[in-house]
């Protein structure tokens, strides 16, 4: 078991495969030009599978595989075969953009995937395009429907942004419960490489979006969930509310972060990492697992979104894999 230096149990890897994406959402992405990081650095599945094995071996029993766009990276499945052959009751998810997801989902399910996330932030085509910066809905409802047919579980993350999305709260909640689906709806985190002009909504505007229509009740948090769950009376739909302003639910945070190229992130606000390049490149398995212990031992009591002269953090979204 693994347990951190504030006596927190931790047993959740999520895995960035690449910080490239085919989408260039203005919540997550630079405004600025910029160059992506040279392939060269990237961790091979190979060497991310070592250090998925120490981790494993040492209590972590959910993994979920995030970027960028990890879909984009060839032969995922086989990565995904690699870690559920390892351990097949390992809880094994994958959060993604969806556009790719009409070709692979029946693989991903066959080698092993048992859940994914997609992130939906609007129904209509203009909308979508202009918060991604390409014409995407068509492939990513395409994408949705047929992860639910070859029979993942699905749960959709929505990012309410003011006078993007705003008006579409509803939308997708009824889009997401006559599918019986899951949606949770994230409070736009502040970065300094998003776009200056975004305006997030705090959980009480979405919450009273909601409340024009249906009538809701706290139902509570999941342990470690950073998810706050809320039921529809009118129906018994549960949806939930994702507010890092908040840090109620650092206190028993249970996740570490590990980027393409070996860093592992104790916290998705800080900067602080270590990497274990070096010994996965090495197959240096005692070095991986004291590098691991070390960045438990220092992994911060929670994180600073909540502080008013936060900024936010400097660590993009798309390289942390959120
Ligand atoms: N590309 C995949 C996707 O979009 O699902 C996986 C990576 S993306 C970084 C993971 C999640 O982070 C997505 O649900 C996205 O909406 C969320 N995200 C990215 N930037 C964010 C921000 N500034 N505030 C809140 N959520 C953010
Ligand atoms: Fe890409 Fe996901 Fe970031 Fe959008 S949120 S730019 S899809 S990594």
């Amino acid at each position: 078991m693994l347990i951190d230096g504030h006596g927190r149990e931790v047993n959740y890897l999520r895995v960035s495969v690449t910080e490239r994406c085919n989408f260039r959402c203005h919540y997550c992405m630079p405004e600025k030009p910029f160059s992506w990081n040279p392939k060269e650095n990237l961790l091979s599945f190979d060497e991310l599978f070592k250090f998925i094995k120490v981790a494993i071996d040492e209590g972590v029993n959910k993994v979920r595989i995030t970027g960028g766009e990890p879909l984009l990276r060839e032969d995922l499945d086989k990565f995904i075969e690699l870690i559920h052959n390892y351990k097949p009751d390992i809880d094994l998810a994958i959060t993604t953009n969806a556009f790719l997801l009409a070709n692979s989902a029946k693989r991903l399910k066959s080698a092993g995937l048992k859940r994914l996330n997609i992130s939906l932030d609007s129904l209509k085509p203009a909308v979508a395009a202009q918060i991604a910066q390409k014409n995407v809905l068509s492939n990513v409802l395409e994408g949705i429907e047929k992860a639910l047919e070859v029979g993942l579980n699905v749960k959709i993350n929505m990012v309410p942004l003011k006078g993007i999305n705003d008006g579409e709260i509803l939308d997708i909640l009824e889009f997401c419960r006559q599918r019986d689906i899951t949606v949770r709806y994230i409070e736009y985190m502040e970065n300094s490489h998003a776009s200056s002009d975004i305006q997030g909504m705090h959980g009480r505007e979405i919450l009273e979006v909601i409340k024009q229509k249906y009538t809701i009740k706290k139902v509570g948090r999941q342990k470690s969930s950073p998810s706050f769950n809320y039921e529809i009376q009118e129906n018994g739909y549960i949806f939930g509310l994702i507010d890092p302003h908040k840090h109620d639910f650092c206190e028993d945070c249970n996740r570490i972060r590990l980027t393409a190229e070996g860093h592992l992130i104790p916290c998705l606000y800080f900067d602080e990492a270590q990497s274990i390049a070096e010994a996965v490149k090495e197959d240096n398995i005692d070095k991986a697992a004291d590098i691991l212990k070390d960045v438990l031992a220092n992994k911060p009591k929670e994180n600073r979104w909540s502080e008013e002269d936060s900024e936010g953090s400097s660590r993009a979204f798309y390289e942390t894999g959120g």
